[in-house]
């Protein structure tokens, strides 16, 4: 399997490159040649295996230059870090709000190191990457480099810490993120990690990150060091391909529950950002998984709403900050490459649309891709209330807690089985762990936070709901503090030269 750009015609590379380089010279996203096929008996064939023997195989249908066995310990080092054999358990909700019958399968993909769904495939991205360096005969140490607002700055530091021939760097704003996700991050250990606070906010920190990218004499000094910069964003195939996986699982899952039977169609629901979560249901769903529809859920943010209903996507509007931050986005990245799948390919459609939206911050798609998309997705947006409305009727239904983001999901479904009378079972992203939105969901509940600090709050979210706390989160309090680097912006370039001599 080659890889060719969704903007322009290129010489099609293998997966190998493709991960190194992130993105194409000519600021396309990287896509398969073609979509490889699965079929039900051989799906049937991983009833009962584990889910990292399906990770590798289904990998194995995309990346073609790594051998079985290199995918196979890929899937053991990413996936041993889970804290449940099924890697990404599905809790099945019946009674789904006054239907008996339609089943609801809530597909937990947040067991992993830091409880939220990135994991799964920032375990998995700094395996591919070293291997990648071996395959292309690169020698140098790559070094990651992230400016976080949060929570992918833990998640990436969780999965490179100790990944030979890499090293990664985070830049954080100084007292701008929350007291735990800065815990997580200055607490992590790991011979090849570095954290540090940038004085201003998230905007400086990335803009640190960005002139470093583009600037020639630093990368000249990191030559010599033996250094190459990467990124890990979620535009990599890297990180898009292991998330394909899960929707596998999840509909193996269900059948293993006796919610439906090998071949049954679903329905799968997703809360939207960046799509690239969502975009992994439409690889599977091409590649033929049973799926009737797929759901993108969207907060008050709901640029992706619109695009579905009207065929308009227009990101000059209003940017709200929500209770699901990690959806707050106005520019879906991972959009550009269903748009060249679904235009069959038509790279220069694709440009003038990405152009339109660089210069105008709008573009019209045509009737026909309307159409075409209209057949596979289904959009909704969900108030902050009706979130909260979900995380309460939720838990006092089935007595089982959801966090902001995979509440989005269920309300949005809600939404489209009033409207369809579609009662086919669903399965539902849920994306992060309750206890990473502690605060939103006490809300919630209706329980009072007053005066109480995000430890407090976790002990109360236990104490009223004896739901399990993480142990990631559990053990926070104690772990010893590694990092207490601070810098000013301009220090940045320096810090980097710095660790990457070390
Ligand atoms: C990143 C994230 C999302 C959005 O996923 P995309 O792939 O960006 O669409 C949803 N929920 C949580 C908790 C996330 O961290």
């Amino acid at each position: 399997m080659k890889y060719i750009s969704t903007r322009s015609k290129i010489k099609p590379i293998s997966s190998a490159e493709a991960i190194l380089r992130g993105l194409a010279a000519d600021g396309g996203l990287f896509v398969p040649e073609k979509i490889p096929k699965v079929t039900l008996e051989e799906l049937d064939g991983f009833r009962g295996k584990t889910y990292e023997q399906l990770s590798a195989w289904l990998l194995g249908k995309y990346l073609t230059d790594y051998t079985e066995d290199e995918l196979g310990e890929c899937a053991e080092l990413a996936y041993n870090w889970f804290d449940v054999t099924a890697r990404v358990p599905v809790a099945i909700l019946i009674q789904d709000m006054k239907n008996p019958v339609a089943p609801v399968g809530n597909m937990e993909l947040w067991h992993g190191p830091t409880s939220a769904f990135k994991d799964v495939a920032l375990q998995m991205l700094p395996h591919l990457m070293r291997m990648a360096l071996k395959k292309v005969d690169e020698t140098k140490t790559i070094l990651i480099l992230v400016a976080t607002s949060g929570d992918t700055g833990k998640a990436a530091l969780a999965g490179f810490a100790d990944v030979p021939q890499t090293k990664i760097m985070v830049f954080y704003p100084d007292g701008g993120v929350s007291k735990i996700q800065r815990l997580q991050m200055i607490t992590q250990a790991g011979s090849n990690v570095n954290v540090t606070a940038v004085k201003g906010n998230f905007d400086d920190a990335q803009n640190g990150v960005k002139k470093i990218f583009g600037d020639k004499t630093i990368r000249k000094e990191l030559d010599k060091l033996g250094v190459k910069l990467s990124s890990a964003n979620s535009i990599n195939w890297g990180r898009l391909v292991p998330q394909i996986v899960y929707y596998f699982a999840g509909y193996l899952e269900l059948v293993k529950a006796e919610q439906i039977k090998l071949g049954d169609q679903i329905i799968i629901s997703v809360p939207t950002g960046n799509f690239g979560n969502i975009l992994a249901a439409y690889y599977a769903l091409r590649m033929g998984l049973p799926v009737k529809k797929l759901i993108c859920a969207s907060n008050i943010n709901n640029v992706l709403t619109e695009f579905f209903a009207t065929g308009v996507y227009n990101r000059n509007r209003k940017f709200f900050k929500t209770i699901t931050p990690s959806m707050d986005i106005l520019i879906s990245s991972n959009l550009e490459r269903l748009l060249y799948h679904e235009t069959g390919g038509d790279f220069r459609q694709v440009s003038k649309y990405m152009a339109e939206l660089n210069s105008n911050g709008r573009y019209v798609i045509d009737k026909d891709l309307k159409a075409r998309l209209d057949k596979i997705f289904h959009a909704e947006y969900v108030t902050e209330d009706e979130t909260k409305l979900f995380i309460q009727r939720v838990y006092g239904s089935f007595k089982y807690l959801l966090d902001t983001h995979s509440a989005v999901s269920i309300a949005a479904l809600s939404k489209y089985r009033n409207k369809t009378k579609d009662l086919t079972p669903v399965l539902s992203a849920s994306t992060a762990s309750p206890y990473k939105f502690t605060s939103s969901v006490l809300e919630a509940l209706e329980l009072p936070i007053d005066g109480l600090d995000d430890f407090a709050q976790i002990n109360l979210l236990n104490k009223k709901t004896s739901s399990k706390v993480p142990k990631n989160l559990a053990v926070l309090n104690t772990a010893q503090v590694l990092h207490n680097n601070v810098c000013d912006k301009d220090e940045m370039p320096q810090r980097v030269l710095d660790f990457a001599a070390q």
